[in-house]
């Protein structure tokens, strides 16, 4: 009745043992729909890597409102990648994990307002990068120098850097934003970053052996082994159709005969009128558009798939359940049945998560 992750149990926590491994000092990242798999789960997970021994001291989260969703399952550090404000849920940490919480600081100003509330708080600087998200520019950067030295029991945990996806190596640009690091004269030795390749990470390593290089990971751990998992919705009705009967919300007709299949997974779920595609030229983009535009006369690419092709959409999504459209050839499913979903973990809320 469910749109289901089921997990490959053994496999999964293999891969993450494994990429715990390979990256010393790893910071898990966990925010947002936790991936998929929540986030309550995904601290119970980095919680079990620290307790192996892999070394996984610190979780990320995304904003302030998630502390609550991983601050008992998770007994080690907890860093808030949203930069700090003199505002809003960044004001109102709960004192019982305050002392375990490191913000991250992108304006010197805020670095003022967060010691002046309070002064050993725990933070990294966020240097800002060609993403052009947050962050301190290098000038900034080195005007928060004497406001850290004023602050005799503030705890610099290290400079963050939050580095666009890969397009060709990232290493000239972290290599000029450590430089900036260096010349700011900040007592700290620790670089916090993203996405940069193992070959990248070992090169900087390598160039700056006296810095600490803290990899913050999400995608790659928790969803670097796609075949550990598999996204299935159930099959809830089956109606044969012929040509020019009428179904669904808009009283569309059927173009020939086939099925209506009902399969559980809308738009509560995520589910949206396209396949993810993966493509995200101008082009591409333009034709998913004009495309959407056609369901009311036209049928879409869904992303459940029967005996490995996708099939369509017998109309846009509806909140949880969707209608298919199946014409008469293949193998036609039986209610109960699974069929497999193409999805967005990042952007998918899960009836269920199932381990095996
Ligand atoms: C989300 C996020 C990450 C992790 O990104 P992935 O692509 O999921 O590995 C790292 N750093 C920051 C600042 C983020 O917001």
């Amino acid at each position: 009745m469910s749109l289901t992750l089921a997990v490959d149990g053994a496999r999964w926590r293999a891969h993450l043992r494994a990429v715990a491994r390979a990256n010393p000092g790893l910071v898990p990242v966990a925010k947002g729909n936790g991936y998929g798999f929540t986030l309550g789960r995904l601290a119970r997970r980095a919680q079990w890597l620290q307790d192996q021994g892999l070394g996984i001291d610190t979780l990320a989260v995304g904003t302030y409102d998630e502390l609550p969703h991983v601050a008992r399952r998770f007994d080690g550090d907890l860093l808030v990648l949203t930069p700090w404000r003199p505002f809003g849920p960044a004001l109102e940490v709960d004192p019982a994990i305050a002392d375990r919480v490191i913000h991250t600081v992108g304006r010197a100003s805020d670095l003022e307002g967060l010691l002046g509330r309070r002064p050993d708080s725990r933070f990294v600087l966020e240097r800002v990068t060609s993403m052009l998200r947050h962050g301190l520019s290098a000038r900034e950067l080195w005007s928060t120098a004497p406001i850290v030295a004023e602050h005799r029991s503030a705890r610099l945990e290290g400079i963050a850097m939050h580095l666009p996806l890969a397009q060709g190596s990232h290493l000239s640009e972290v290599t000029r934003l450590v430089n900036d690091v260096v010349a700011a004269g900040l007592a700290t030795t620790t670089i916090w970053v993203s996405h940069l390749t193992h070959t990248e990470l070992t090169e900087l390593r390598a160039a700056y052996p006296d810095f600490t290089i803290r990899p913050r990971i999400g995608t790659d751990l928790w969803l670097g082994d796609r075949a550990a998992l598999r996204v299935t919705s159930t099959v809830l009705d089956v109606h044969a159709v012929e040509r020019g009967d009428v179904f669904g919300y808009r009283g569309r007709t059927a173009p020939k005969s086939g099925h209506i299949l009902v399969v559980s997974g809308g738009t509560a779920h995520g589910i949206g009128l396209e396949a993810p595609t993966g493509d995200t030229t101008i082009r591409a983009r333009a034709a998913t558009l004009a495309r959407g535009g056609l369901d009311a006369v036209g049928f879409v690419r869904s992303p459940f798939s029967i005996d490995g092709k996708q099939r369509l959409f017998a109309e846009p999504p509806h909140m949880q359940a969707s209608m298919l459209f199946l014409p008469h050839g293949p193998r036609v499913p039986e209610v109960g049945d699974e069929i497999d979903v193409r999805v967005r973990f990042t952007a998918t809320a899960f009836d269920r998560v199932r381990t095996d």
